[in-house]
């Protein structure tokens, strides 16, 4: 099944709430016939978007092509929370890649979230833009470790900007009693992604960059990446296609697997019904589930679990399950939108960078902690063509297994495991 195509309308956005308040941006041609350019990059996301724009400020032409239109990708529908750090913790990575790297990586998890806020400042791109990132644990044992890894943060790494919160410093937050207490990282932030990749495709267009829309790339061979109705002849080619590569390019798709994911937004709620500010949430279960407050204080809440590549039929009831445990008093609010979007995971959740031959660089499975990664990732994709490979080299030495059973098993295994742990986030084991 092509993801590109199983739950969305062609060179349609999804209907998100974002899609509904984001001024939408003027359609770009799509490709026709050949044309030159120094680097051709599929996908216009986070990562496709920065990619272009760092490369054609360094003075290169550059050609991105997006089968549907800018950020209808998980980019343009998700839950916009610019997360610090990386997706897995400081002491897991030192186990994993020795502290040396392990060190570098925090480096990049913080200029992740500072170039998010920089291009958003350059760019003025005006994308509700709020601070505060909150960690909330449904078990007290969660809260002890919690608290634990900011003591070590502060200690080894000398960050001081997450702040441990008891049950009752975290209801000074969050208005519900489920949770036994968590972190608030006053670092991380929130925004409206679909208006800040627009944003991004303004200020690259402006820089120069070539954008074409409903533009279906069918093959990526050395030299040249074709769609159904023309050719890019490039000598560098930029795979930023996350979810949905698909088929494309077999090597990556072996590293990254599709998961979808769903969002829900209620109608405008009294102040403090749900959250006391505007920060934003996520939780400890092994699903996430994740909110935040808009400006006229509607409920944005991501999360439900769905074991197919289509979207079900239901998504508002799908994730008014997790709502409603949450939020006990909100179990029969107003759900004005619904939508699904599709991300992608790798066996150890840390994104996987590679060059895959002379001239062919892809960044994806960013596990849920894409908005401020995949912004970085283009950027030291732009950075690694220009042969400065340093940041790349370090994301791209972390290592990156495939999943079991290849591409016709790999699905089964992870419906099984999905299924059990969603059932010891259920059971709270
Ligand atoms: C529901 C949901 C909630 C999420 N919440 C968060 C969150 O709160 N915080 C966070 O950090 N991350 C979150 N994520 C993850 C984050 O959105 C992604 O990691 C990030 O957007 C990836 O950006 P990208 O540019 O790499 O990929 P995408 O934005 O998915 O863009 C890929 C683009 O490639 C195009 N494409 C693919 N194949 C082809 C082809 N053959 N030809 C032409 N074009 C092609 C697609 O049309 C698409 O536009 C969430 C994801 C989802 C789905």
């Amino acid at each position: 099944m092509d993801l590109l195509f199983a739950n969305d309308r062609q060179g349609a956005l999804p209907p998100s709430w974002y899609a509904e308040v984001t001024p939408p941006l003027a359609p770009f041609p799509a490709l026709r016939g050949e044309t030159r350019a120094d680097i051709c990059i599929v996908g216009a996301g986070f990562t496709g978007l920065s990619a272009a724009l760092h490369l054609a400020r360094a003075g290169r032409s550059v050609v991105v092509l997006d089968a549907h239109r800018v950020g209808f990708g998980a980019s343009g529908r998700n839950g916009g929370q610019v997360l610090g750090g990386q997706r897995l913790d400081q002491i897991a990575l030192e186990r994993m890649v020795g502290r040396d790297d392990a060190r570098k990586l925090w480096q990049i998890g913080l200029d992740s979230v500072r170039i998010v806020r920089d291009l958003i400042e350059e760019g003025e791109i005006s994308c509700d833009l709020q601070s505060g990132a909150l960690h909330a644990e449904w078990q007290a044992k969660g809260v002890t470790e919690s608290h634990d890894y900011v003591a070590y943060l502060a200690r080894h790494y000398d960050y001081t900007q997450a702040e441990p919160l008891d049950a009752a410093g975290l209801r000074g937050y969050v208005n519900t009693n489920v949770y036994a207490g968590g972190v608030i990282d006053h670092v991380s932030a929130h925004l409206n992604p679909l208006a800040y990749v627009s944003g991004l495709a303004r200020m690259a267009s402006a820089a120069g960059v070539t954008i074409h829309e409903k533009s279906h790339v069918r093959q990526v061979a050395p030299g040249h990446v074709t769609t159904e109705a023309g050719t890019v002849r490039a000598g560098q080619v930029v795979l930023a296609c996350n979810g949905y590569l698909g088929g494309l390019h077999p090597q990556t798709a072996a590293r990254v697997m599709p998961i979808n994911n769903f969002i829900v937004a209620t109608a405008p709620l009294p102040r403090g019904a749900a959250l006391h500010s505007r920060i934003c949430a996520a939780d400890s279960n092994f699903v996430v589930n994740y909110y935040r407050t808009t400006a006229d204080n509607r409920l944005l809440f991501g999360g439900g679990e769905s074991y197919g590549y289509r979207f079900p039929r239901d998504i508002a009831a799908l994730v008014r399950r997790p709502l409603a445990r949450t939020f006990p008093h909100l179990a029969d609010v107003e759900i004005t939108h619904a939508w699904g979007g599709t991300l992608a995971i790798t066996m150890n959740r840390m994104p996987h960078f590679a060059q895959t031959r002379p001239g062919l660089w892809s960044a994806s499975g960013y596990s849920g902690h894409g908005v401020a990664m995949a912004t970085l990732a283009g950027r030291m994709i732009a950075e690694a063509i220009q042969g400065q490979t340093d940041r790349f080299d370090v994301m791209a030495r972390v290592p990156s297994p495939r999943f079991p059973g290849g591409a016709a098993l790999r699905w089964p295994l992870l419906v099984s495991a999905m299924t059990w742990y969603g059932l010891r986030d259920k059971l709270g084991i």
